[in-house]
């Protein structure tokens, strides 16, 4: 099997149970803090987490340019929850929070509500026979996509995953059910070239 090696952006956020979940499907992985370990990846993975902070440390650490340089180069690329916000172009709220604009889509943040914002649903997924169980938190929804973006699954009739090319994007955090699926897909990805 070719040796994948995944990078997984570790500014801020829940990077080590993707760090887990990718090295029980035999990946290696790479905590990504620095543009030299941006380099050496073959895949990456942007976590769940607050992506106010994430933009914030990136742009600190002078990773925004060559993020959004590698992901437009084709990089196969999972943002989970704030990362999709990440890697968006912009959201609802029109705030200045930083955002690498590389996905085509406009996201609002914390978009299923502010008292119950926290729930699990069962999702279908395009592609995939059995449903996805789908763990939300403060979890962002896609308000607009642009027309090179597939939808995959909906919530209440709003996309909570997306693939651009080589960029997949969801709402939900497939890193804490013990799924592999979609991490499987970013790997397959890699090996697809
Ligand atoms: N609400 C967070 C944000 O806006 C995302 C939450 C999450 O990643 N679980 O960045």
């Amino acid at each position: 099997m070719t040796f994948v090696s995944v990078g997984v952006l570790a500014l801020q956020g829940d990077f080590r149970e993707h760090a887990a979940a990718l090295e029980r499907l035999g990946a290696e992985t790479t905590l990504v803090r620095t543009v030299a370990d941006l380099m050496s990846i073959d895949a990456l993975v942007i976590p769940g987490g607050e992506s106010t902070t994430i933009g914030k440390l990136a742009d600190w650490n002078g990773l925004v340019g060559p993020l959004r340089q590698r992901i437009g180069e084709g990089l196969p690329t999972m943002g989970t929850c704030a990362g999709m916000i990440f890697l968006a172009g912009a959201t609802a709220e029109r705030s200045d929070q930083v955002q690498l604009g590389v996905l085509d889509v406009v996201v609002r943040r914390n978009a299923f509500g502010r008292q119950v914002d926290s729930f699990e649903a069962e999702i279908s997924v395009d592609g995939l026979s059995d449903p996805v169980h789908g763990v939300f938190i403060r979890a962002p929804w896609i308000e607009k996509i642009g027309d090179g973006v597939d939808v995959l699954a909906e919530v209440e009739g709003h996309p909570v995953l997306v693939r651009q090319g080589s960029i997949i994007a969801t709402s939900f955090h497939p890193e804490l059910t013990g799924d592999a699926r979609l991490h499987t897909l970013l790997l397959d990805m890699v090996r697809e070239g």
